[in-house]
């Protein structure tokens, strides 16, 4: 039997197509300009978002890799495309708040920018179909979409990631406000950090403005219509490239 050797699309998310690749273990993924927010009902394409996303991404990886976090990350042959380890992703969205924004102002009533006491983990199902609702403990046992042990892992990673993220970003002046995070399994049932992170999958308010709009610098500013998208990924990834040359 032959092996092809042909990169073959093996799924196509929101944000990144996912190739195979002549090794087994090696997956290709190609980060998309498209956006989407709510549930892929608003639409749009964000000029760079996939060169800038995808190198972001990188140099987080490669930060939090150096700090002891193992990652699916490998490297990234061009601007928009990184080399992973495949992994089975866990279909668990783990967000992480240090502030309240988003979701959780609106289920809870916090007003936005409250500073948490502790940051504060969320799981929530990654299902589009059932609009990725927010799980508890017992519902992820119910279910069978993790064991209690990964449970507990996936927790105390995440927030190992945080800590280490939040002190990234303090060098950018960037506050990190959330993010969403994705582990996924190797062939050897380790647990890794996989997906992005971006201005995508994190809120990131710029520590110099007070104003409520200015300070954004992430897809809340696609999602909530307040311009100058590109402008504000463009500046995270200056901040960012700026942070790990110094
Ligand atoms: N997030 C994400 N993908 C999702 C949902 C949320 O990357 O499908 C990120 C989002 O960018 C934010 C954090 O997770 O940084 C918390 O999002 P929240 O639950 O507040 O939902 P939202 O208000 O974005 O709908």
């Amino acid at each position: 039997m032959s092996v092809s050797t042909n990169p073959t699309k093996l799924y196509e998310g929101k944000a990144k197509v996912i190739y195979t690749t002549s090794e087994p273990e090696i997956l290709l993924a190609t980060y998309k300009d498209d956006a989407t927010a709510f549930n892929a009902q608003k639409r749009g394409s964000i000029a760079g978002k996939g060169n800038i996303n995808c190198t972001i991404s990188s140099h987080l990886f490669r930060y939090l890799e150096a700090h002891g976090i193992k990652t699916h990350f490998i490297d990234t042959p061009t601007d928009n495309q990184m080399r992973v380890r495949a992994v089975k992703i866990i279909p668990i969205e783990v967000v992480v708040r240090n502030i309240a924004a988003g979701s959780l102002c609106q289920q809870t009533g916090l007003p936005l920018g409250t500073e948490l006491k502790s940051p504060l983990v969320d799981f929530y199902y990654k299902s589009d179909e059932l609009g990725d609702p927010l799980l508890t403990r017992d519902r992820i046992l119910l279910m069978e979409i993790a064991t209690p042990g990964q449970i507990e892992t996936i927790t105390n990673l995440a927030l190992q990631v945080n800590r280490l993220l939040q002190e990234f970003f303090r060098r950018c002046d960037i506050i990190l406000v959330d993010f969403k995070l994705e582990f996924g399994l190797d062939a050897q049932q380790q647990i890794l950090l996989a997906d992005e992170i971006s201005p995508d999958t994190c809120r990131l308010w710029d520590s110099s403005q007070t104003d409520a709009n200015l300070r954004v610098l992430d897809k809340d500013r696609f999602r909530r219509d307040l311009g100058n998208v590109e402008g504000a990924y463009q500046e995270v990834l200056q901040r960012v490239l700026k942070a790990v040359s110094s």
